[in-house]
This record gives C-alpha cells, structure tokens and sequence, in this order.
C-alpha cells in the first residue's frame, strides 16, 4: 500500500511537471518532448501504482498495459529530447514519427495480443491475499527491453555529449534532463533485476518519485528551458565582448570566457563560481541594472583607469513577462584614453589659436602705430585720411594739420638723440591729449606731425592748431642724460632753451603748423597733405611758431 502511494505521487509530480514544461513549448523547442517524456514517466509510474494496490486482476493488466505505454513514451520523448537540447533548431519530422511509433506499436500489439501466444511473458498469474500480478517473461519482453535500452542509451550518449560542449546555465540544464532521465533507466533496472515484491527493498517507486522531483525543481526553480542555446557556443563564446545573462530573478544564469577575463579585472575579490550567484553580488549594479530613465546603455568607470561600455537587453517571453536580461559590456579604457588625450590636445590647439589671434592682432595694432610715440603711423593716417574722405563725399568738411617741430635738429645737436626722442614723446602725448577721440593723430615722418580732424571746417581747425600749439609751447621736457655721459655744449649763447645745463634743466620747444581743409583746398589725401605742406611752409618763412590756413 504504502509503495502504491509512493508511485502515485510520482505520478502527480510527473504529471504536473509535465503541464508546466507543455506551457513553455512555444519559448523552447526542447519543452514539448521533455512533457511529453514526463508524461510517459507519469503513465509509467501510475500504473504501477496500480500494480502495487492489489486491485482486480483485470484493472491490473489494463494498468499493466497503460505502464508499458509509459515506458515507450518515456523513451521515445526522451530520444527526441536529446535531439532538440543538442540542436534547437531540430524539429519532429513525420517520417521520423511514423518510424519512432512503428517498434512501439508492434511491441504493444504483442502485448495486447499474449494471451494467445505468451511470446511476451509466458505466464501471468496472481498470488497472495494482496493478489500481486507474477509475470514470467518470455522471448518478446527481451526484444521490448533491447530496443527500449537501445533508444535509451543513444538519447543519453547524446545528451552526454551536449552536456560536454555546453556551458554556464545550459550545461546544468543538460545536467538536469540526464538525471531525470537516468533514474527512470535506474528504476527500471531494479524492477527487471529485483524480484517483483519478493525482495528485502524495491527501490523502483523511490527513484520515480525522484525522477518527478529532480525534474519539477530545475523546471521551477533553475529555470530550466527558460532560455534558448539557439547557436549559444558559436555566438557568445566567441564574441570578444562580455555578456552575462541574469534571469528575472536577479541571478547570473550564464556568462562567456570575455566575460569571466573581464570580471577577473573589475571584481578580483569575487573568486570562485559566477553562476547562480545574485549579480548584485558579483558585479558592479551601475553595470547590470536599467538606470532610473530607463536607459539601458551606459559608460561607467568601474575602476579607476577601467571604463566599460555596457549595453543591457531585457528579454520577455511571447506574452511579454520578463525572462531576465542580457548585458553586454565591453572594455573602453583605450577609448576613453585616447579620448581624453584628443580633448587635451584640442584644447591645446584652441588655447594656441587663441594666442595666435591675440598675437596677430597685436601685429596687426603695431604695424599701424610708430614704435617710439606709440601714435598712427604714416600708412594709417593716409588710409583714415581717405576713408573720412570718402565717408564725407565732400558733403561735410575734413581738415588736416600738418605739424613740424621748430629746430629740432638743434636739439638732437644740443640734447642728444636720447633728448631728442624724449621731446617727441612729450609732443605726441600732448597732442594726443588735445585731440578728441575721432581724431587721428598720427607721427607722419621724423619730427612732423598730422592731426585729421573730420567734420571740422578750416577755421575750427586753425583754432584747434592753435591750442595744440600752445600746449606744446608749455612742455617743459626734463633733460635725461645717464650718469657720466657727457652731452655736447650749447651751440650759440643765446639759444638757451637747448642748452644742456645743470640738474633740473627742461627743454622746450615749438611747432609750426598748416592747415589744409578738403573740399575747399583739395579732394583727395595726397593733394590735401601737400596744401598744408604749403601753409607749413608758409609758417616756417614767417618765423615759425605759428599756425598758418591754407589760401
Ligand atoms: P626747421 O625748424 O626748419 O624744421 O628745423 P629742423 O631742425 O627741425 O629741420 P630738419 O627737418 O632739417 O631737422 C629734422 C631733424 O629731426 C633731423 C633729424 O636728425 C631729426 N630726427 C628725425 N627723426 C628723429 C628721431 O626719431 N629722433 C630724433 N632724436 N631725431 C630725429
Ligand atoms: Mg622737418
Ligand atoms: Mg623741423
């Protein structure tokens, strides 16, 4: 009785083992023949529950005839099983069908038919107050068992070989079918080999029972067929970019050889196994979790100098729950360092340009300036000159005033070049200082001078020469001379501005200016600087010191 119940829970646990494996058939081709080989295992088991109950010799030969069904199924699922685990892509063709029903079908009708011909078993009797069915095997159960243990051990050799090449998840996976699949060959072995009822132990109900059990726990529990090996070996451990598989529960079902080197560096102090580990646990979770905008792709620096670029795919089965993810990460240090020195060098570059552009505008600033009195030079006075002409179209007036400092020779003779430059200065900052800032005022050759005045007709221009000139007659140049150098004495007696005297002496000076005025005088820059030249002149022959207008 009580071994009746063992089987029947065998039964049951096959049984529902095999609806949940049913369910999944459409995730994973290898889920319909492991219910269908679960469902033989169920029938198998069930009969010889009733076997063991003692009921009515007839219920007992029906039950009989049901468990050698079982037994057929079990072996022919699981030969297709081994097909579909080693190749996924392997489907149940008719003719293969028709030829793994035909020994079956023979071997039943054999069955069926023994009580006229006892080939299958020579007897069937039934003894003992619990009525147990006694059977005496004839030549046809040997030929049933060869071709079970045949079809049996060629689906095993298979899965075998599976379980070698596989890796990770898959390989526990095949680890599982082979026990499911083994303990009903184990069971098997002690019912032919054991005395039916007659021994000390009959093991066979046990290890159906565990059949049933290794099978529902790596069904529910490892997610067994959850994921498909479609070309697993050729794909992921091939690829040179880590990938590791978490299922929906957190846990690391699988990983690749890049995977395993990758994680050798980012987590050396995780030894051991990877698999069925929480990824948490095992690898950096701004890694392998969806950040908080659902991102799924991401560069971290995991370690200092170790970037990876992470990639995570979530997978979902057909009606959308999730199965887990797939992230894929890849070392990017390189990258990123050739980045950053790129970054670097470019910012080098525009720091460089930068100064370039600083510096040719400098260039540019000090082509148009005189290097001693730092005003316009000659080359600028002319192009401003003819721009205020061509801006005033000879609608507005321009004025220019042509300055010449007087005996200026005399004091370069007198003071020395140093004294010399020293008044030229003084005389730029102060007609600089006298002008407004539309002005040009600008060092036209040695000691000669132009102001453009624009929009200044000629009598406001006289009046401003005027005031220029008077300012610079007030300078009071100090006379530098370096200690122990000796300048040349006064040239005449009377001439004492420009004498080199005692400590504290000043020099002074005066100008003489003309002034030119466009439209009145001339029209272009050439033509109007030679009228003021005239008027210069004009001033110099009337005894310097003095502003003459252009007739
Ligand atoms: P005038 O009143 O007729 O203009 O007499 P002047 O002595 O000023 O006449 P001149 O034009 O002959 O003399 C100009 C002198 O200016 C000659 C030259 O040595 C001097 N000179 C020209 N450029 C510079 C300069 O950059 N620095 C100094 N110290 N002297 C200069
Ligand atoms: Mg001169
Ligand atoms: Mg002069």
């Amino acid at each position: 009785m009580g071994i009746a119940v063992v089987f029947t829970i065998s039964a049951l646990v096959c049984a529902g083992t095999a609806v949940v494996a049913w369910r999944r058939r459409h995730n994973t081709p290898a889920a319909a023949a492991l219910a269908a080989a679960l469902l033989g295992t169920a029938l198998w088991s069930g009969a010889d529950a009733f076997l063991h109950l003692g009921v009515d010799p007839l219920v007992q030969r029906i039950a009989g005839r049901f468990g050698f069904a079982g037994i057929y199924l079990t072996t022919t699922a699981l030969w297709c099983l081994s097909r579909a685990v080693a190749d996924p892509h392997w489907r149940l063709r008719r003719r293969v069908a028709l030829r793994l029903a035909a020994a079956p079908t023979l071997l039943l009708a054999a069955l069926l038919t023994n009580p006229w011909h006892h080939l299958m078993f020579s007897s069937v009797t039934f003894s003992g107050s619990d009525s147990v069915m006694q059977l005496t095997l004839g030549p046809l159960f040997w030929v049933h068992s060869a071709y079970c243990y045949a079809l049996f051990g060629w689906a095993v050799q298979r899965l075998v070989t599976t379980r070698r090449r596989a890796q990770g998840v898959f390989r526990h996976q095949v680890t599982h079918l082979l026990l499911g699949a083994c303990i009903p060959l184990l069971g098997n072995v002690t019912a032919v080999v054991l005395p039916q009822g007659g021994g000390p132990v009959d093991y066979t109900p046990v290890l159906f029972t565990l059949t049933g059990l290794v099978n529902a726990r790596a069904l529910l529990r490892h997610g067994l067929l959850k994921l498909v090996p479609v070309a697993r070996e050729e794909v992921v451990n091939s690829i040179q970019d880590a990938v590791l598989v978490i299922d929906s529960g957190g846990t690391v079902i699988d990983h690749n050889p890049a995977a395993r080197a990758l994680l050798s560096r980012h987590r050396p102090d995780v030894v051991g196994e990877v698999v069925g580990r929480p990824a948490a646990e095992v690898v950096s979770p701004a890694l392998v979790e969806p950040l908080e905008d659902g991102a799924l792709h991401r560069q971290v620096e995991v370690l200092p100098g170790l970037h990876l670029d992470s990639r995570i795919s979530v997978l979902h089965d057909r009606h959308g729950r999730p199965l887990g993810r797939v992230v894929v990460a890849r070392d990017i240090s390189e990258l990123v360092e050739q980045r950053r020195a790129v970054q670097e060098a470019n910012a080098r570059l525009v720091e460089q340009l930068a100064l370039t552009e600083a510096l040719q505008a400098r260039l540019a600033e000090e082509a148009a300036r005189d290097a001693l009195t730092g005003l316009h030079n000659r080359r600028h006075l002319m192009e401003a000159l003819e721009e205020a002409l061509a801006r005033a179209g000879g609608e507005e007036p321009v004025s220019v005033v042509l300055i010449d400092v007087d005996h200026f020779k005399s004091v370069n003779d007198t003071h020395g070049h140093r004294g010399g430059d020293a008044v030229l200065r003084a005389v730029a900052t102060a007609l600089q200082r006298g002008c407004r800032p539309r002005d040009t005022v600008a060092r036209y050759g040695g000691e000669e001078f132009v102001i453009l005045l624009p929009g200044t007709d000629d009598a406001e221009a006289v009046r401003r020469a005027e005031e220029l000139r008077l300012r610079c007659a007030a300078l009071a140049v100090p006379v530098t001379a370096l200690p122990g150098q000796s300048l040349p004495g006064p040239r005449s007696p009377e001439d004492g501005r420009r004498r080199r005297d005692e400590p504290g002496a000043v020099i002074t000076v005066t100008f003489s200016a003309g002034v030119a005025t466009s439209p009145q005088h001339a029209a272009d820059a050439d033509a109007l600087i030679a009228v003021a030249d005239h008027a210069l002149y004009a001033a110099k022959a009337a005894g310097r010191n003095r502003v003459v207008a252009a007739a």
